[in-house]
């Protein structure tokens, strides 16, 4: 019986590791070429905005992003925002990169996973997500059928709360490897 209920609960760590491992790690955005994205498939990225397209709490989008951003368009692939965020900031980085974007999306709930696919007119599995936080961005891109990319975040300054968060996800993160490394 012991043996039973261990394996159990081990069947319950491994699908919960599965959701919250991306399907690529990489330094920034950039790495992410639109010939992967078009080899899974993908027809729409869903973008986290702080520490991943800028620095948290700011409006600095590098020039790097933008082409990035441009390129992806260029590949008629779609983009939109989705944050927890929701200030005029946020919505006035969408607007530099003319994206449509999510505020106050309470990520990792699905249903605002869901309406930027929605937005984008495609289904879960034409989809990626690409962010920098493992319990909100990977985890909720995951639980929707996305695919999911991990970044290096932009900055290290950020909200209290999400640096309690990375202590949370140290364990899995250690278990990651590192960008440009294979899985
Ligand atoms: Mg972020």
């Amino acid at each position: 019986m012991r043996s039973r209920s261990g394996s159990a609960s081990t069947d319950r760590a491994r699908s919960l590791l599965r959701y919250l491992t991306p399907d690529a790690i990489v330094e920034r955005v950039e790495d992410i070429s639109t010939e992967l994205l078009a080899e899974w498939g993908v027809r729409g990225v869903v973008l986290d905005l702080d520490n991943t397209i800028v620095p948290w709490n700011t409006s600095d989008v590098a020039p790097g992003v933008r082409a990035w951003v441009i390129g992806l368009r260029d590949a008629r692939i779609g983009v939109c925002v989705l944050t927890n965020n929701y200030t005029r900031r946020a919505s006035s980085v969408a607007r530099l990169l003319d994206i449509p974007i999510i505020k106050a999306a309470f990520k990792p709930s699905p249903m605002a996973f869901r309406s930027a696919l929605a937005r984008m007119s495609i289904d879960a599995e034409e989809g990626a997500v690409v962010g920098d936080q493992l319990y909100t961005d990977i985890l909720g891109g995951k639980l929707v059928g996305m695919r999911a990319v991990l970044v290096n975040p932009l900055s290290t300054r950020e909200f209290v709360t999400t640096r309690f968060v990375r202590w949370l996800e140290r364990p899995f993160r250690a278990r990651l490897p590192k960008p440009g490394e294979s899985r």
